[in-house]
């Protein structure tokens, strides 16, 4: 069933599509969603979060949460395009779909497709490639000086690469098998053609060889802008943690909504998702926090193929997380074209570089033109074309799409890569901690008191704290259970208790888990003439900040 807001998955939605999409699903599903800004980004723009839950006595806020966010990165537009997926994917199927009903009854979605809406927009509307912000770093203004600066020269929309005929220093030859396909001259070969290969673009001043190639002035990186094991000198980490001010709405919203136990970040590409720990061995991370966080992988890598990988990445979404907040984390890497091209994961890690693995290089190089001629009709690559560049002279542009075919899929690829990004998604979801009164009895004392039992289990897999690391670092509560007496109820003694987390199922392997708590209390309840004033009644509410609140009221009539 899908929603009754459309919406295609073949093409990458700008910054006010996506607005206006949001706001129309919000509008269409009011007892659902419910929208809001978390921050204003760079130059302006608002940073969109829909929260997605449904029915019940509790809150979005009284959920187990789960944070979804995408497209931190300027360019992995897919990410957004999936985002949307689940969202249109929840509310499509809420109320259809068994699995997705109950999930929303229990679980709070917050999903934000575009952190980074000032990148997207540059990436989308422009032929640039960037990472992330587009406010200049490390200097805000780099155009002035002499050197080679990527533009679209050829005028056909994207910045492709040059190749320049030069037999004696080029380093670079045309490949024997495929004549699009450059590879690595070797030592002593001396007969040409050579070639040097330089980004499309124009020259500053350009006085002879040798000019420098400039970066992108775009050079910083919204994922290494977090506050975990942040240093100076952090490739693309900013002057200071949180100091962006898109890292820093993001932290903001996630530590304002203690109820997030779970956090995906999507990004493109490779085919992977990064887990925690990221610094470190994972000898050294809790060995609880480590099978879950490994556990609900495996169940990811099932509905995706995608494997999990520990990170090396530090001061990104996902090791601040886990390190700061006990979160359980994954940065999901979607799409690879490799993967697609018939070529492994190990192969493209280790086997790649054209400099210590040449002929393997070639090889699978080969292979991905292969599939470029047989799934793109030959589209993800520009055969190169002779230009007349108005300094280098004669001169071919050619090479991979790096927007549609290496960073992100081409356009009838990508519905399928958003799919894989929801049912992962949805599979992180469902480990969240759910909490439940199965029992409430009442049993006389004497006179007029009474003593009240409640049963309180937890029916997930991820205990109430969700990871050991959350309750070391202190940044969750103890779970609380409360009495709240109904007219003609009186509580005797304490009415809230604070109680120890509830295990989840996956504490159980070695004997049972401590996955349920019976509580009690003693209440008074005065004689009364039946009909002349209300039935007393009491309520029992369970707090959990990352299990939910819970409540089920009781007469006692
Ligand atoms: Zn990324």
């Amino acid at each position: 069933m899908s929603s009754r807001v459309p919406i295609t998955f073949d093409r990458y939605l700008l910054y006010s599509e996506i607005k206006q999409y949001l706001e129309k699903v919000a509008a269409e599903y009011p007892d659902l969603c419910s929208l809001n800004s978390i921050g204003k980004s760079y130059e302006g723009r608002d940073i969109w979060a829909l929260t997605i839950t449904a029915g019940g006595t509790a809150k979005a806020s009284e959920k187990p949460g789960i944070y979804v966010d995408a497209n931190i990165h300027a360019g992995e537009v897919t990410g957004s395009m999936a985002a949307l997926y689940l969202i249109d994917y929840l509310v499509g199927n809420y109320g259809t779909d068994d699995e997705v009903t109950k999930l929303l009854e229990r679980v709070t979605f917050y999903v934000l497709p575009r952190v980074n809406p000032d990148g997207a927009e540059l990436y989308l509307t422009t032929p640039h490639m960037l990472r992330s912000s587009v406010r200049l770093w490390p200097d805000d203004d780099t155009q002035d000086l002499p050197g080679l600066y990527r533009a679209d020269i050829n005028g056909d929309g994207k910045i492709l690469q040059m190749r320049v005929r030069d037999d004696n220093k080029g380093e670079w030859k045309v490949s024997s098998k495929d004549p699009r396909l450059m590879v690595p001259r070797q030592p002593g070969e001396t007969k040409g053609p050579f070639y040097r290969i330089y980004p499309e673009g124009y020259i500053k001043d350009y006085e002879g060889e040798p000019f420098t190639v400039h970066k992108v002035p775009w050079g910083l990186d919204l994922n290494r802008n977090f506050p975990s094991n942040w240093e100076p000198g952090v490739p693309g980490g900013g002057d200071y943690p949180a100091r962006e001010p898109e890292t820093r709405s993001i932290v903001q919203f996630i530590v304002d909504h203690p109820n997030i136990g779970a956090v995906q970040a999507l990004h493109t590409a490779g085919g992977f998702f990064f887990r925690n720990p990221c610094k470190y061995e994972e000898s050294k991370m809790d060995s609880q926090d480590l099978i879950a966080t490994k556990a609900i992988a495996r169940q990811g890598t099932k509905v995706t193929g995608y494997p999990d990988v520990k990170s090396p990445n530090s001061s990104t979404l996902t090791e601040w997380a886990y390190e700061h907040r006990g979160i359980i984390a994954y940065t999901t890497e979607l799409w690879n074209r490799y993967e697609r091209a018939g070529i492994s994961l190990e192969d493209v890690r280790d086997k790649s570089d054209p400099d210590k693995f040449p002929d393997k290089f070639e090889e699978l190089q080969l292979k991905l033109l292969e599939w470029n001629d047989r799934e793109l009709s030959g589209k993800g690559f520009t055969d190169w074309t002779p230009f007349e560049h108005p300094q280098l002279g004669q001169v071919e542009i050619g090479g991979w799409d790096r927007k549609f075919c290496v960073q992100n899929p081409p356009p009838h690829l990508l519905e399928e890569e958003c799919r894989k990004a929801t049912l992962w998604v949805l599979q992180h979801a469902s480990a969240l901690p759910w909490v439940n009164i199965t029992d409430i009895r009442v049993s006389d004392l004497n006179g007029t008191l009474k003593k009240v039992t409640a049963v309180i289990e937890n029916w997930g897999y991820l205990p109430t704290n969700i990871t050991n690391k959350a309750v070391q670092l202190k940044v969750v509560k103890k779970d609380c259970a409360e009495l709240k007496p109904g007219p003609g109820v009186e509580v005797i003694g304490k009415a809230q208790q604070e109680t120890d987390f509830l295990e989840g199922y996956m504490s159980g392997t070695k004997g049972p888990a401590k996955s349920a708590v019976q509580l009690s209390w003693v209440i008074k309840v005065p004689p009364r003439h039946p009909g002349q004033s209300p039935p007393p009644c009491f309520t029992v509410e369970y707090r959990s900040q990352r299990g939910g609140v819970t409540r089920k009221t009781y007469s006692l009539e």
